[in-house]
């Protein structure tokens, strides 16, 4: 999607990915390499005149190997620093920004100290979870043993579970002239860790919740001398935000963007990279992102329906991988009824 994005600008685009079936090489050049491969990195480097990732379990060094020759946005810093859920949340609290209360956790000592310190928690793998992976609850004792499973994984961090109403997400884009921009607050519903729908706009926004949600983001951003399009997830607790994680890039929550934005996040994150001013993030017609998660719906169906933006990855279907999604647009008196008839497909496609 970013190159996708890229082609209307006349920016060409190589992808580095390991994988010989890589979606985007349908829209760039592809060098297929593991991310840490230093010839592929030098080979990517002299190809390009700006250098973005889009995935953050990109190795930190490989980014900073890079930049030491090379122009790279965002930086090895705000990389490393999502890459570490404990760093995360530190840094979290030492900008201001809400959090749920954690601890760092290594043995299963520490596991029930912090039980007993938070009383029902989240544990999650430090590094390397996505998508609710590398996760397990503890609402009893007797849920210790798969949070010990989580802890065999390796280091781990354990966070009190936050009593949310909903779950919302901040998009934001910076240029490198230190100019913001912010799309408007989309709401999420997560399934077995993996986000189904996001609502934009989030509905009730109040004008406190948007602008805290916003000075969230804009010190973060300027703490880590950011560029690019960067994204948080937020808890909404009684109408105050606490941050769960931000993403160092373009964000599934934000792909309504693409049919629903002036600017998709995509072309800005594309435009601040390479030093150009940023696109409006003015919503043009509120929606409703769906992801495709296993079996794609028929093509056919989805087409048939008015106001409903396709989006194939061309990926294989396999349970809960996300291989596409589509953006219901609020463009006619039919919406509130497509909303059901888009779940039903959906559902029908993965009984
Ligand atoms: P994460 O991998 O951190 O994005 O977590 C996946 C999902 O688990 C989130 O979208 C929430 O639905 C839920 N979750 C994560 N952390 C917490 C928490 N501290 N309290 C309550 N729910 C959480």
């Amino acid at each position: 999607m970013l190159a996708l994005s890229a082609l209307p600008l006349g920016i060409q685009t190589t992808v580095l990915d390991p994988a010989s079936d890589a979606c985007a090489a349908a829209a760039a050049d592809q060098i297929i390499a593991p991310f840490d491969d230093a010839a592929a990195l030098g080979q990517l480097g002299a190809r390009s005149d700006v250098i973005t990732f889009e995935f953050e379990n990109v190795p930190a060094s490989a980014v900073e190997a890079l930049a030491a020759e090379h122009k790279v946005a965002p930086n090895a810093r705000a990389l490393a620093a999502s890459q570490d859920r404990f760093a995360e949340k530190q840094l979290f609290r030492q900008l201001g920004i809400g959090t749920a209360e954690f601890r760092a956790v290594e043995t299963a000592g520490d596991l029930e100290t912090a039980f007993a310190e938070l009383g029902p928690l989240i544990i999650k793998t430090r590094r390397l979870g996505y998508d609710g992976k590398g996760q397990a609850r503890v609402q009893t004792a007797a849920d210790f043993p798969d949070a010990l499973a989580v802890i065999g994984e390796g280091d781990a961090i354990a966070e009190g579970l936050v009593p949310f109403d909903r779950e919302l997400s901040q998009v934001s884009v910076r240029a490198a002239d230190g100019s913001v921009a912010h799309y408007p607050l989309a709401q999420n519903v997560h399934r077995d860790g993996i986000l189904r729908t996001s609502v934009a706009p989030a509905p009730g926004v109040t004008d406190k919740l948007a602008q805290q949600a916003r000075a969230y983001s804009e010190s973060l951003m300027e703490h880590l001398g950011y560029v690019g399009v960067i994204a948080i997830e937020l808890f909404d607790v009684n109408g105050d935000l606490v941050a769960n994680e931000f993403a160092p890039r373009v964000h599934n929550s934000g792909h309504w963007t693409i049919d629903g934005a002036a600017c998709s996040q995509f072309e800005n994150h594309m435009r601040a990279v390479s030093g150009l001013p940023l696109g409006s993030t003015a919503l043009i017609t509120n929606c409703v992102m769906f992801n495709l998660i296993g079996e794609a719906p028929p093509l056919a169906s989805l087409a048939a329906m008015f106001g409903l933006r396709v989006h194939l990855y061309g990926k294989k279907a396999r349970a809960g991988r996300k291989v596409g999604h589509v953006t219901l647009l609020n463009v006619d008196s039919d919406f509130e009824k497509n909303l059901v008839a888009v779940q039903a497909l959906i559902d029908q496609a993965n009984p």
